[in-house]
């Protein structure tokens, strides 16, 4: 199953890939939100463990569509410089978790997208990534934080250079944009120019 650091760099990536205009220096605060979104819907194990309501909770109502429009639209009222238009930028962000959840599972879990008018759990049953379902009660901590570190590295080898070629292409575009739009300017100006010189 995939572990925080892969929905934190997925959430990352999905502010990356969505918002308008996406500039590294005014957006990282966006990005550090994103990446705490994407792990958001994995709060649910406190109903699983803590509350012991068993392990179908997990994968449910905060893996859904509903449930990433509601935080949408939390984060954006709370975030200082938030705006309307960041709504699905942080929607998608959370519900890139849900997606990754049944993109990678295939025998267990999944996520209940369609919340509250399905309680089906989706899964595409394609391979089962890192195939690990911890007991905190039964499994040695030991094991559960090894096993937990060597999943998140790899994690962090295949999601970060991701994020790394997404953010290198926004920021490439964002170029090319400047140029054209200077290249624009440049034009009129020259084409100002020689009609004013015409008329002289
Ligand atoms: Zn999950």
């Amino acid at each position: 199953m995939p572990l925080p650091v892969a929905h934190a760099l997925i959430g990352a990536s999905a502010v990356v890939l969505s918002r308008r205009r996406f500039s590294l220096k005014r957006d990282w605060g966006m990005m550090v939100f994103g990446a705490a979104l994407g792990i958001l819907p994995d709060f649910d194990i406190f109903f699983s463990w803590v509350l012991g309501f068993g392990i179908k909770w997990h994968g449910s109502f905060t893996h859904s569509i509903a449930f990433a429009a509601t935080a949408g639209c939390v984060s954006a009222a709370l975030r200082r410089e938030g705006e309307m238009r960041d709504i699905p930028v942080y929607a998608l962000a959370t519900l890139s978790h849900g997606l990754l959840d049944v993109i990678t599972k295939k025998e267990f879990g999944g996520a209940q997208l369609f919340w509250p008018f399905s309680q089906r759990t989706y899964r595409l049953k394609l391979f089962d990534y890192f195939e690990w379902y911890p007991n905190p009660f039964t499994d040695p901590l030991r094991e559960i934080f090894e096993r937990a570190f060597q999943i998140s590295c790899y994690e962090a080898l295949i999601f970060a250079p991701m994020l790394a070629a997404l953010l290198a292409a926004r920021l490439w575009l964002n170029r090319r944009r400047e140029r054209q739009a200077a290249m624009k300017e440049g034009q009129t100006g020259k084409e100002t120019d020689e009609h004013y010189s015409e008329r002289i």
